[in-house]
């Protein structure tokens, strides 16, 4: 009874501490989101570009249907809802990049989740009709990690060391040199809170709902199977549109 007498008076004060006032001097600086001046744009939810089954035997059918139709338009339709009176509802998905920690975690992963799905689709191709790197990604490939087998070493190790969910990525930089580089959840090199910065011309997206019906535990599988589905004439037209 004593000792339970003592447990109530330590909580009493410790409840009491929490009701006292709290400095006001070590408040984060608010940031504000800076006014869109750009063109308004429609954000809207975009066709596969193939069928459910294009991607087989890499991807198989079943993941793709859920991954499009559940995965992806869920992260479209609760962007819509988190960017909703935020001001920037009609602005580019680039300029909410921009400026994403003055913005919601909800829109952050919303937007995120949009885009990133939207781009991963269109940097894949059913096997045998992606092309191959254009002779300019090539020698940017070789200055970079020396051969195309460095770029995928790199890459997969990116994709594979990624802890929890996210994507591996590979930008072009402000100064034109590629590079690779991880991203948590749906964070992408788009945002100003990346660690580096760049605009993507492939990914891939290591989050489980990606790959485990067919690949269970094995995202190395996975990862090594995504270089059969690479759509390289979409990357090579990327690369020269990022330069
Ligand atoms: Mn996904």
């Amino acid at each position: 009874m004593k000792q339970l007498t003592i447990a109530l008076i330590a909580l009493t004060v410790m409840a009491a501490g929490c009701t006292s006032p709290v400095s006001k001097t070590s408040v984060e600086e608010v940031k504000t989101t800076p006014e869109y001046t750009g063109e308004a744009v429609n954000h809207e939810f975009a066709a596969l570009p193939y069928a459910y089954d294009a991607l087989e035997p890499y991807i198989d059918a079943q993941t793709m249907e859920i991954h499009y139709s559940l995965h992806h338009q869920g992260y479209y339709n609760n962007f819509l809802k988190a960017v909703e009176a935020t001001g920037v509802q009609n602005a580019s998905l680039e300029f909410i990049f921009e400026n994403i920690s003055t913005l919601s975690s909800a829109v952050k992963n919303n937007a995120g989740g949009y885009y990133n799905h939207s781009f991963f689709w269109s940097v894949l191709a059913p096997a045998g009709s992606g092309g191959e790197p254009s002779e300019a990604l090539f020698e940017a490939i070789n200055n970079a990690f020396g051969s195309l087998e460095g770029l995928k070493e790199k890459f997969n190790a990116a994709a594979t060391g990624q802890f929890g969910s996210g994507w591996s990525w590979l930008v072009v930089q402000k100064d034109g040199t590629l590079a690779v580089t991880g991203s948590a959840n749906q964070d992408n090199p788009l945002m100003d809170i990346a660690e580096v910065k760049g605009q993507p011309i492939l990914a891939i997206d290591v989050w489980e709902h990606a790959y485990y019906l067919k690949y269970k535990n094995k995202r190395v599988d996975y990862v090594q199977n995504f270089w059969n589905i690479v759509n390289w004439n979409e990357v090579n037209r990327l690369y020269q549109e990022a330069l």
